[in-house]
């Protein structure tokens, strides 16, 4: 017997819930691809990206998934033999390295472990180091969606700064973008790489790339550059399709101008404090659990966790019994943990001792709060022991930013 029923709830770090609006909005014909609204529509599309990643500089829409905006953007600012230098904080940086190095691009990794931030002095020394000035790009990842670190760019970027290195830094946004508080101009982003399916609330499809002037200026010498990948005729066009370098992705660019339109009705700023309290509202749960010595948030100082996702440790494999009675018996499916590994590896399996909860998009208290429950009751279901004020102590943390709130 399962008391799973009606909606399916998805609490995976992306793809995220999709809100019924956008899901409207992409429930049409298809539209004429030469002229008309989905053509007139591109400039305020691409204004209403701008405005989310806080840039004023180029954006490139692909249709593809984020590993298709980690390969644009090597793809366009750099050439076979190149240097790079790859932060790691989990399992995304070594994927981008992965990706890298299967360009024929030569990928050193300064790994900073599956639990801590990039420590920006080491970063320093090492961009010291490089007198010859051999790397070309510092590669990070904002907040890494396996271990649910996220990495302080301004500091990096003082690092870079402060070595006088001319390495353009390039930033994987894929799972923070419209959740967590990001600058790219304003932090001296060169490279700014995303996707649609997590805080962008529309179906996985859609990859983007934002780039300056100075990246710009980079890849006029990139030979990895091919013609799909290219996002001059992408950024600039001339005509329509090369906006997509052949039939653009109708029904996608309506779902995400909808979901531009609801952050845009929200306000980011709005959107990115709405993420942080429901964050808080997760820790305050995990740290409850955690008394019971078995359940245990992956990342221990709170400044350097993400507020759009959250891996939790199980002391042995209660993780993936976790995930299985919250999905087969209560509809509520938990994040699967991906292996982490030191040394910058990529874990070919996935962590049998961790799971996630994507509390990223589209998300309510009333949404986050029953993914807690569901996950209380499990634990509770399963005999794991845990500390019994997980869901109070949530509510209290939503009931304290409503404090002064008058209808
Ligand atoms: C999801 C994610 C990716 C990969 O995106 P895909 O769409 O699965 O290719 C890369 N980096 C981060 C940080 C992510 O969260």
């Amino acid at each position: 017997m399962s008391l799973s029923f009606g909606h399916e709830f998805l609490s995976i770090p992306g793809p995220s819930a999709m809100p019924e609006r956008v899901l409207r909005a992409m429930h049409r014909a298809s539209p004429n691809i030469y002229e008309g609204e989905l053509v007139d529509m591109m400039p305020d599309l691409e204004a209403g990206l701008r405005r989310v990643a806080r840039t004023d500089g180029h954006v490139s829409i692909y249709i593809g998934n984020g590993h298709a905006a980690w390969e644009a953007s090597l793809a366009n600012t750099l050439s076979r033999g190149d240097k790079v230098l790859l932060l790691t904080t989990g399992r995304f940086g070594p994927g981008w390295g992965m990706m890298a190095r299967g360009m024929g691009i030569d990928v050193e990794i300064l790994d900073f472990g599956t639990a801590a931030p990039t420590d920006a002095a080491r970063v320093e020394a090492r961009l010291r180091a490089d007198t010859g000035h051999d790397i070309k790009a510092v590669l990070t990842v904002h907040t890494d969606t396996a271990s649910s670190v996220r990495n302080d760019i301004p500091a990096i970027r003082a690092a870079m700064n402060a070595a006088a290195h001319p390495a353009l830094l390039m930033v994987d946004c894929i799972a923070s973008l419209a959740c967590e508080p990001f600058e790219t101009d304003a932090w001296g982003v060169d490279v700014m790489v995303a996707a649609c399916q997590k805080g962008l609330m529309t179906p996985a499809g859609l990859a983007f790339t934002f780039h300056n002037d100075k990246a710009a200026e980079a890849r006029k010498s990139a030979d990895l550059v091919t013609p799909y990948w290219d996002w001059n005729p992408r950024s600039a066009p001339d005509m329509f399709y090369q906006r997509f370098c052949g039939t653009a992705p109708t029904h996608h660019l309506y779902g995400l101008r909808e979901a531009l339109a609801i952050l845009a009705e929200e306000g980011i700023e709005n959107t990115w404090a709405r993420h942080a309290t429901l964050a808080k509202a997760v820790w305050a749960a995990v740290d409850a659990w955690a008394e019971g010595g078995i359940v245990a948030a992956n990342v221990t100082d709170r400044a350097a966790r993400s507020i759009a996702v959250t891996t939790l440790r199980t002391k042995g494999e209660e993780a993936t019994a976790i995930r299985k009675w919250t999905q087969g018996f209560a509809g509520v499916t938990l994040g699967v943990g991906l292996g982490l590994e030191a040394g910058g590896k990529m874990a070919t399996a996935h962590g049998a001792d961790l799971f996630r909860i994507g509390h990223m998009g589209h998300l309510n208290p009333h949404a986050l709060l029953g993914t807690l429950s569901v996950t209380d009751a499990a634990l509770k279901a399963l005999d794991i022991p845990h500390g019994d004020a997980a869901l109070s102590r949530a509510a209290q943390v939503i009931a304290e930013a409503g404090a002064g709130f008058t209808a």
